[in-house]
This record gives C-alpha cells, structure tokens and sequence, in this order.
C-alpha cells in the first residue's frame, strides 16, 4: 500500500514517513503544495496525509482537486487546533478523517489504519492468496498450498508480488509498476525491474508453484496459471 504525506514541516514529515515505513507502507513525501498536488494527481495512492497551511498551494485546494479529478486515495486531514473551520471545510469537500496538530504519532497511525480497512477496493487482510499461492503481507512468507513449500520474499519482490496478487491475471503495465513498486520520482532504468521479477520468478518456481510471471510483448506483464 502506498502513502503520500504533504506535510511541510520536514521533522513531522519525517516522523511519520519513518513511522509508516517501518509498518511496511511504501511512502512518499511532498514538502511543499505544488508536490503534493502533482503527487496526489498521479493516483497511484492508496491514502494522502494532507496538512491544510502549506506553501506555493493549500491543502484545501488540493483536496478540491483531488476530488475533482476522482482520485481513488483516502484523504486524513492534518489540521491546527485554530483552524476549525478550515476543518470543517475539508469534511465539506470531502476529507475522509482529520487529526489536530499537535498530535500523537500512534493516534495517526490508528486512523490510517482505520482507512486503509475501510478501502474496499484493497482490503487489509494478512494473506494475499491467488491459485496455490498464498502470501503471508506480514511475514513475507510466500507459500505454495499445494507442495507446502514455503519461501521468505524480500523487500522489493514483496511489493512486486503484492501488486501482482492484487491485480492478477491482469497486464500491467512497465510504468505502473514503476511507480506503485519504485515510486513516482524514479529513474526507470536503474532499477532494473527485469532483475527483480526474475529473482520473484525463480522463488515461486522453487516451492513448486503453477503461477507464472508473463511477459506481454509491448504491453507490460502478468500473473497466471
Ligand atoms: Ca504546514
């Protein structure tokens, strides 16, 4: 799951960037307006952490926007005890949670968490399963049902799978999968997606899994039987 954080002050940013990581959601930050409106639009979120006083664009301008253009992200509000109507305007155009600054770190955590559950597109749920595959999203442990085999996946091929086992036997495209795996602000050749999907292939293939990793010429990949 992805997270944008547009928080302007860098050590509120940094401590739940750092918070949210460690919970294993991929984050990205935007320290200004402009970069978070630019972020929010590429839709590519699964939740924005909006503060409402940020330079060169507000974040009430930016949840207009978001709204406008049908952006799919939950949107959580940061808001300071005396902008209460500022708040009120944000639940007008639509924000999906607020909480007043200053504030607690696990309380936010607590209602990012109460979103992401809430999300019916992507259900939390602790095993993401598809054919004989089933994926354990907190341990990392990849099983196949029908050998019982078992494989620890790392970091980088957990995201890469995870995005495939949520939109199997789906092509997906090179680019999509840059931007949900890597991020927005990647450059696309170094990470060398090939390299990855291969090390992913190869572990599936060893617990003696039938789910296959294809590519589609010009078109991207997919997972299936
Ligand atoms: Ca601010």
């Amino acid at each position: 799951m992805r997270i944008l954080v547009v928080e302007d002050e860098e050590v509120i940013a940094d401590v739940i960037a750092t918070k949210l990581r460690a919970l294993r959601y991929e984050v990205d930050v935007s320290l200004d307006g402009e970069d978070g409106l630019y972020n929010a639009l590429s839709n590519i979120y699964d939740l924005i952490i909006l503060d409402i006083m940020l330079p060169k664009v507000n974040g009430l301008e930016i949840l207009k926007e978001i709204k406008e253009n049908d952006i799919s992200a939950k949107v959580i509000m940061l808001t300071a005890k005396s902008e209460l109507e500022d708040k009120l305007k944000g639940f007008e155009i639509g924000a999906d949670d607020y909480v007043t600054k200053p504030f607690h770190i696990e309380e936010l955590i607590a209602r990012v968490n109460v979103q992401l559950r809430n999300t019916k597109n992507h259900k939390v749920k602790d095993v993401l399963e598809y054919s004989d595959l089933s994926l354990n999203i907190r341990t990392s442990i990849l099983t196949c049902v029908s050998t019982n085999e078992s494989i620890n996946i790392p970091y980088r091929e957990f995201l890469l799978l995870e995005y495939f086992m949520n939109n199997k036997e789906q092509i997906i495209a090179k680019e999509q999968i840059y931007d949900k795996v890597w991020g927005i602000d990647t450059d696309y050749e170094s990470n060398n997606l090939e390299a990855y999907l291969s090390f992913l292939r190869k572990k599936i293939k060893i617990i003696g899994s039938k789910v296959s990793i294809k590519a589609v010429r010009n078109l991207g990949y997919k997972m299936e039987e």
